[in-house]
């Protein structure tokens, strides 16, 4: 722990920790360190871990990347931390992230970007993005991230690290602050498949306190990394290969996919018609789920209060309005705008339509083949300034990302190889619950 203390003070520049809880760390190193010489050996006990600002700490600053919550401190721990700290996981910190997961660059936090630890005028991907970026920097052995659209995934490519995101209901989201309900999802990120597998297994299981948390038992995630890959039967979605797909990241992605069949595995091509469908109805149902979420931010009850208000209106409009970053209002704004009388046939409806037939897609494909492989993302890590002037630009970051959610499905981004010097992710996506099979995949290739 102090080593690692030490490590994330000399990598500052970085910018991955939005707080450092050196004091609490140490305290939980030392309650560790009573329970391992009372013999308690188990996988995560004393661990340097770090949790995404997006968890509920109690006592502990809880910024959500927002000049709104700079000054909430949680009254109560996420569920994800609880069973994070009784599994004697030490928690150095609270990580950098886009301003309420919303962006898939970092740089939408009211902290500033977070860099790419590889190149550090590059950006490390997002929301996740201190968390990919200090795992890659060493400064915490594995970290916590969410994941709506991409946002474990991505920036888990970006640096070269390990990301799951497991299926909707199997992580609790009681004390993680919502996004989009309805796609958000906790889960692992960690430098190998088998470290991953150490922290899904503390966050996994259902939570009475969580109402979409799923009542399935936890498979010992361990236990089944070393299963052989043969006969695996992958399916190539032809959509995921086409226009708008880097040839450099295509290149490895082809060659992750030749090792698999190596190992044992056949592939198959799989088409999803309504692919293409998914960031236009992704983008109507995250941010209507957005506005209703964000309403809670009325200077009222948590966080940012104006000065001098004049009335309640006026208390409303300028906490939010000073508080709130560009991207997050801009969110808000076309979700209320989907979702007000008049539009919401034409929007919501819609979108929810869609919804349906990617899970179908999804659903036909996977019925032939045990899972689907591609790539996490169309390019490597861009460059910091690079897209964030342009939204439709940066949301197409996340087009091989964002259907899984939609689906509700679990999906990793596994280290791949470089292009261009950079980081490629290549993408693991299985049905429902299949998070034992996607790590014992990914064991197999590192
Ligand atoms: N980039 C996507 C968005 O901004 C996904 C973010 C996420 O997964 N939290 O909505």
């Amino acid at each position: 722990t102090q080593a690692f203390l030490a490590r994330i003070k000399q990598h500052q520049s970085l910018n991955c920790f939005i707080s450092v809880t050196e004091e609490l760390a140490l305290q939980a190193a030392n309650l560790a360190d009573g329970r391992i010489a009372k013999g308690d050996a188990s996988l995560l006990m004393g661990i340097p871990i770090a949790q995404k600002d997006i968890f509920c700490t109690q006592g502990v600053k809880t910024s959500c990347g927002s000049k709104m919550l700079d000054n909430f401190i949680a009254p109560y721990n996420a569920t994800v931390v609880e069973k994070l700290n009784a599994a004697g996981a030490v928690m150095l910190g609270k990580l950098n992230m886009d301003e309420f997961a919303m962006g898939s660059s970092n740089e939408t936090s009211h902290y500033g970007a977070v860099k790419n630890p590889w190149q550090t005028d590059l950006v490390p991907g997002g929301s996740s993005g201190g968390s990919a970026a200090a795992v890659a920097a060493r400064l915490a052995i594995c970290a916590t991230g969410t994941d709506t659209g991409g946002s474990i995934r991505q920036p888990a490519a970006h640096c070269g690290i390990t990301g799951l995101k497991p299926t909707y209901g199997r992580v609790s989201r009681y004390g993680m602050i919502a996004y989009a309900s309805s796609l958000d999802q906790g889960g692992p990120m960690a430098r190998s498949a088998e470290d991953t597998a150490a922290l899904m297994q503390a966050m996994a299981g259902f939570d009475e306190k969580d109402s979409t948390s799923v009542d399935l038992p936890v498979p010992d995630y361990q236990a089944g990394l070393n299963a052989e890959l043969k006969g695996l039967k992958i399916g190539l979605p032809k959509e995921f290969f086409g226009d708008g797909l880097n040839g450099n990241v295509a290149t490895v992605i082809d060659q992750a996919i030749n090792e698999y069949q190596k190992l044992g595995a056949t592939v198959k091509e799989v088409s999803m018609p309504n692919l293409k469908l998914a960031i236009p109805a992704y983008y109507v149902i995250a941010p209507a789920e957005c506005s209703a979420n964000l309403s809670r931010f009325d200077g009222v009850r948590f966080g940012y209060r104006c000065t001098n208000p004049q009335d309640l209106t006026d208390l409303y409009t300028r906490s939010r309005g000073e508080s709130f970053g560009k991207e997050v209002k801009r969110r808000i704004l076309m979700g209320t705008y989907a979702l007000s009388a008049g539009y919401y046939d034409a929007y919501y409806i819609k979108a929810q339509q869609i919804r349906r037939l990617i899970s179908d897609d999804f659903k036909n494909a996977l019925a032939d083949v045990d899972v689907i492989m591609g790539p996490v993302a169309p390019s490597t890590a861009f460059g910091i300034g690079e897209k964030i002037g342009n939204p439709i630009e940066m949301y197409l970051s996340d087009i091989y990302t964002i259907a899984i959610n939609l689906a509700g499905l679990p999906a990793m981004s596994i280290p791949a190889g470089f292009a261009e010097g950079k980081p490629v992710g290549l993408q693991v996506i299985g049905n429902y619950f299949a998070e034992d099979r996607l790590l014992n995949i990914a064991h197999q290739f590192q």
